[in-house]
């Protein structure tokens, strides 16, 4: 490949690489197994500004009706630091039957230039759909 790519080597979540991490999650080639996994993609997502993926792992109940992205708005993502999975927390072995699950996070940002943090507990729930067991994002906290 000699394509040169000024992007880093890393997912945008942090991951090792887009390609292990969060890519197959938003090609749809894999369904990420756990509430943190589908968190990271969706903020790599946010990145790419990839708005049917954010909708389409977005719970029906909450999910918004109209656009996530404003055109004017150039938001520059930085970084992504997870501070727990509850199910991390709780100590419980990987649970294949577990149905909801929160992450809590900070996301780095600027708009317009301007540095942001988000600090959110989001919440996330599994529900049988297309392919198997999905988590999808239901709503989040804002802890501070
Ligand atoms: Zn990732």
């Amino acid at each position: 490949m000699s394509k040169k790519s000024t992007a880093p080597a890393g997912c945008p979540c942090g991951g090792p690489s887009l390609a292990t991490c969060c890519g197959p999650y938003i090609a749809g080639a894999a369904i990420a197994p756990t509430a943190e996994a589908l968190m990271r993609s969706r903020y790599t997502a946010y990145g790419q500004r990839n708005e049917p993926y954010l909708l389409a792992t977005w719970h029906a109940s909450t999910r918004p009706t109209e656009a996530i992205m404003s055109d004017e708005e150039k938001v520059q993502w930085l970084g992504l630091e997870v501070k727990s999975a509850l199910r991390l927390r709780q100590r419980k072995a990987d649970a294949p039957d577990l149905t909801q699950d929160t992450v809590e996070f900070v996301a780095r940002f600027k708009i317009n230039g301007r540095a942001q943090r988000l600090h959110e507990v989001s919440n996330f729930v599994r529900e049988p759909a297309e392919g198997g067991l999905r988590w999808f994002y239901v709503d989040g906290s804002f802890p501070e």
